[in-house]
């Protein structure tokens, strides 16, 4: 666990086109990191990291081909770590950006749940997530770690530097996640699961 403050100088970029990215942004900045809003290709340039918010997926994904940012997001995951939540985790699917090489099933938790919260067993410890329509991945390759589990679909993945989540650590007060990020922006990391 580590609640320490950023280094001096981390830029974190904040997908901004929709969604909840205003609460990713207030935790980055607690945590000391210099945190932007990227809304263009150009608001990418020079940013250490990347978060993808929750948000409505196919809204997003309209936004994303709208402003000319899909390349440029797939080009700066390439050599960037990148948090992902929910809508966020949808866009890299193989169905959009093509990021992680996973598939995800939208609202996969029905239409009678569409908000939960739970305890995930995390390695030796916990994580207590917040659900809100949330997808699951249906389809992983090897390349993809899963993290965490409902009811044996994964809702927590990493590969390489690229993390997504199908739930909002954001709005749990959960800082790791981005402290982590963070860590990876700056080439060390203090928080593994
Ligand atoms: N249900 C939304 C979608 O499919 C995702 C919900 C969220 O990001 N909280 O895009």
């Amino acid at each position: 666990m580590n609640d320490g403050a950023a280094p001096a100088g981390v830029r974190v970029g904040v997908l901004a086109l929709q969604g909840g990215f205003a609460a990713h942004a207030a935790i980055l900045d607690g945590l000391g990191a210099d945190v932007s809003e990227v809304r263009t290709p150009d608001d990418l340039v020079g940013l250490d990291a990347l978060v993808m918010p929750g948000g409505e997926s196919t809204v997003m994904s309209l936004g994303i081909v709208r402003e000319g940012l899909a390349d440029p997001i797939v080009r700066f995951a390439d050599t960037h770590p990148v948090l992902a939540t929910c809508a966020g985790m949808i866009m890299l699917d193989r169905d959009h950006l093509g990021v992680l090489d996973i598939t995800t099933q939208r609202n996969a938790f029905g239409r009678q749940v569409k908000s939960f919260e739970t305890d995930l067993a995390w390695g030796g410890d916990t994580v207590h997530a917040v659900f809100i329509r949330a997808p699951w991945v249906s389809e992983w390759g090897a390349a993809v770690d899963v993290l965490a589990e409902v009811d044996g679909h994964p809702v927590a993945v990493r590969q390489g530097a690229i993390t997504a989540l199908a739930f909002h650590p954001e709005l749990s007060g959960e800082r790791r996640f981005h402290d982590v990020l963070i860590a990876q922006a700056t080439g060390s990391r203090n928080w593994s699961s």
